[in-house]
């Protein structure tokens, strides 16, 4: 196998999905040399089948807003991968979706799912709707509208639909709602992130920080450092950012910076538990604006508009907002401002120029298909809860969750040690997941 062909071949067929591409071409990049260790996968065409999802589905979605006029959006629902369980991944809420961005989002989601050590395939699914902006009474019916086609293409066996950006507890409760009414199906293994009092699991909300924030944890114990006392800028304040600002506190972190479209807030004292509160209620606002963190604590947080959290002197970055939001020229204004790790929490959060710059600049960097895996690993544990009928205890959760993430790093470090005794993140996380993916498909024959 040649990354350089393949990649040629899926640049001509697919031009301009250029989300997609990128996530195939730095996967390719990392497995090429233990690949062509086997011949038994390139007689079996395993990268080939493993690049193209199993199927997509797209659809019309027809809803009625607040002033009584019709919108219509598009719906999609990518099963990507089921070599090792059914299909899992989320459901992505945002103006700016597109197949491309899905596909890309469901790739890499084959190759997370695989770390967790759990059984779940790959997929991604979401819309091109807009939730800024928008009354509860329209997200409501959106989110019906949306499960009125989502819902013969999923099923707790067959594919698990979850959040992402745009998609939290609430519109999972009207999906599920709809579901329910639509299917005759009173299984809540169908979705997860539901709400605790119906099948949620508990520690779910918070499981992609806090999984992000163990992995950090770890990488930095083997690289000889502690997280204790460490400025850490986060961007995004939503659902993972708050998580990981929860988690980083805890641990004795302090959290000097989150951002939001607008700008960035900076916190020169460290982010309260009043202030990580507030993320909540700005992040139900839709008004998807980081400024207003300020206006309600002025005195503890500094608005600067159209300015990025990597503007702000810390140790660590965590990105935890949307793909590519991390750019090589950002990547160096880190380093001139003191940073010296930066693990990716949000999917694909960094663009090659920035890895390249922190993997040769002596920057410890970790990507995030290994770092935010607590989130769809705490998924798993939802359904494991939900096919037994039972509810675990917050600790029980957040044990498995904690004992998965370090497997996790255990995994990147297995397959990612270098010569000099450094450890390549991005190397160890995707032979893991994909020799585990690929052993897997072979052993299912050619389907
Ligand atoms: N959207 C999350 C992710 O990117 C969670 C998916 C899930 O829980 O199925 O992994």
């Amino acid at each position: 196998m040649k990354t350089k062909d393949i990649m040629a071949r899926l640049q001509a067929k697919y031009p301009g999905e250029s989300e997609y591409l990128q996530a195939v071409q730095e996967v390719l990049e990392s497995i090429e040399e233990v690949y062509n260790q086997h011949p038994e996968f390139e007689k079996a065409k395993i990268v080939e089948r493993m690049v193209e999802p199993d199927r997509i589905f797209s659809f019309r979605v027809t809803w009625v807003d607040d002033k009584g006029e019709v919108q219509t959006n598009t719906g999609y629902r990518i099963q990507f991968n089921s070599a090792i369980g059914p299909y899992k991944g989320g459901l992505r809420f945002h103006r700016a979706v597109t197949p491309s961005m899905l596909k890309f989002l469901g790739f890499e989601q084959t190759f997370k799912n695989a770390l967790t050590t759990l059984p779940m395939g790959g997929a991604k699914g979401g819309s091109d709707f807009d939730p800024k902006g928008k009354t509860d009474e329209e997200i409501m019916r959106f989110c019906q509208a949306f499960m009125l086609e989502l819902w013969q293409c999923i099923g707790p066996d067959q594919d698990i639909p979850a959040g992402d950006v745009g998609v939290g507890g609430r519109e999972i409760g009207y999906l599920y709602g709809m579901y329910k009414k639509l299917a005759r199906e009173y299984n809540t293994g169908v979705l997860t992130g539901k709400g605790a009092t119906w099948g949620g699991s508990i520690l779910r909300p918070e499981a992609t920080g806090f999984g992000a924030l163990y992995f950090t944890q770890n990488l930095l114990h083997h690289a000889g450092k502690d997280i204790k006392g460490c400025r850490v800028a986060i961007s995004g304040f939503g659902n993972v950012a708050w998580g990981a600002c929860t988690k980083a506190l805890e641990l004795g972190a302090k959290v000097v910076a989150i951002s939001g479209p607008d700008g960035v807030c900076e916190i020169p004292d460290g982010i309260t538990k009043e202030m990580i509160d507030y993320m909540l209620v700005m992040r139900a606002s839709n008004r998807d604006r980081v400024e207003d963190m300020a206006t309600r604590f002025p005195d503890k947080a500094r608005f600067t508009a159209a300015k990025k959290a990597w503007s702000v002197k810390c140790d660590i970055a965590l990105p935890c907002a949307f793909q590519n939001e991390l750019s090589e020229d950002d990547a160096k204004e880190l380093k001139e401002n003191g940073c010296w790790c930066c693990c990716e929490v949000s999917n694909m959060g960094c663009q090659p120029g920035a890895i390249h710059f922190f993997q040769h600049n002596g920057i410890l960097f970790a990507p995030g298909k290994a770092v935010n895996a607590g989130g769809v690993a705490t998924s798993g544990l939802e359904m494991t809860q939900n096919a037994e009928h039972i509810s675990w205890s917050g600790k029980e959760v957040d044990e498995k969750l904690h004992f998965i993430m370090n497997n996790i790093h255990e995994q990147c470090v297995k397959f990612g040690t270098q010569p000099d005794g450094s450890v390549d993140y991005v190397k160890g996380a995707n032979i893991a997941g994909f020799m585990k993916v690929a052993q897997a498909m072979l052993e299912q024959g050619t389907i």
